[in-house]
């Protein structure tokens, strides 16, 4: 049995050939996919009962199922968690903008970076997610919040590098034409600075947004919040965005969570436009969300300020992420956590136990 969410047009093309059907059927069926949202092989009504029962037998649709759903106070955050078909949990947040709407994918099952400041890493990488199951997050979402969603980032749980060949699948798929139709220019991948899988997806002529995680300047500093650097220098991680740059024409956008007393003071915000000084780039300020995973706390609004102008006026574009979603938990990993911690803390009492965390 197949998702058929992972069979792109080809992919279902050939299966209606070797399958003695008409080419013509992959089409009626992405239709029913992804135009009309009906994931059910027999309300398919242009389907005859003979392909449907051909379908059900060869492909499962797995649109995840939604075992909670979240709103923020102000209206323009949604958390989503939803269950797979073979039982795990991820989380998808859909943020509102004057512009149009946005959703946040997750691209594994936990992530295995194991940054410090970040709730996904926590528990690990239990496994990768497929093309299609990334896909069904955006499905899915749209469908809950009964809207076009008009741009994707991958910045939920997970590193989308990491996953390399399903991600890719995915970037393709869904700024097909018959598919979801995003533009690649409306999609950003987000990364904790894989170097060499940065210059393969450089080579893949794409023309998406890349997003680098970088959080400090100093290649000493990051190797204390960021595991990933003691793999990859920052300068390398440099050089790999000159590349991108060079293949795509694409501005790089950097990621950069301040973090109080961490990589917030105006020597590291000196270190960074020495760093970018000249690169096609663009700085997002993240003032780290507090999560109860860890200890770090956000810089002082002065701080963020002063770092803010200082990189402005030495030319760096930079901006300051707006912090939506705080009150309803929806740092990466966050929600997805309290869900699995609370299910433990039930089967403890279950079980008659006083288990409340068994990590
Ligand atoms: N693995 C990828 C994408 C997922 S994380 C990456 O590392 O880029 C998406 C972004 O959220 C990354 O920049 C990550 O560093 C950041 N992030 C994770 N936890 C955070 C937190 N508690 N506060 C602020 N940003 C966080």
């Amino acid at each position: 049995m197949y998702n058929i969410f992972d069979f792109n047009m080809e992919d279902l093309k050939d299966w209606m050939k070797g399958n003695g059907e008409s080419q013509f059927r992959a089409s009626q069926i992405t239709n029913w996919l992804y135009k009309k949202g009906q994931w059910d092989f027999d309300c398919m009504t242009n389907v005859s009962k003979s392909l449907a029962k051909k379908l059900k037998r060869n492909f499962y649709i797995d649109i995840p199922e939604l075992v909670k759903s979240y709103e923020s106070k102000s209206k323009d955050t949604f958390k989503f968690l939803y269950r797979y078909r073979d039982g795990n949990v991820i989380e998808t947040v859909v943020m509102k903008y004057k512009h149009g709407n946005s959703v946040c994918v997750s691209t594994q099952v936990g992530c295995r970076m194991g940054c410090k400041f970040c709730a996904s890493t926590v528990d690990g990488m239990v496994r990768n997610l497929s093309s299609g199951e990334i896909l069904a997050q955006v499905l899915r979402s749209q469908s809950e919040i009964g809207e076009r969603i008009s741009n994707v980032v991958l910045m939920g749980s997970g590193e989308p590098l990491d996953n390399y060949d399903n991600v890719l699948k995915f970037l393709k798929m869904i700024s097909c034409e018959y598919s979801l139709n995003i533009g690649q220019r409306h999609i950003t991948l987000s990364t904790c600075g894989i170097v060499p899988k940065i210059k393969q997806l450089a080579d893949e002529s794409l023309q998406i947004t890349l997003a680098i995680s970088l959080h400090s300047p100093d290649d000493i500093k990051r190797k204390k919040i960021m595991p990933i650097a003691n793999k990859y220098s920052i300068a390398e991680i440099i050089d790999a965005c000159r590349y991108y740059i060079d293949k795509t024409g694409r501005r790089i956008s950097f990621e950069y969570a301040l973090v109080r007393g961490v990589n917030d003071t105006l020597e590291c915000a000196e270190d960074l436009i020495q760093l970018l000084k000249g690169l096609l780039c663009h700085v997002n300020l993240i003032p780290v969300n507090e999560v109860r995973e860890n200890e770090f706390k956000k810089s002082s609004p002065n701080n963020i300020k002063s770092f803010y102008d200082k990189l402005n006026e030495n030319k760096i574009e930079t901006t300051v992420r707006r912090e939506m979603g705080s009150d309803i938990d929806a740092a990466c990993g966050q929600l997805r956590r309290s869900y699995l911690e609370s299910k433990r803390y039930r089967k403890g009492v279950e079980n008659g136990g006083d288990l409340v965390r068994c990590r």
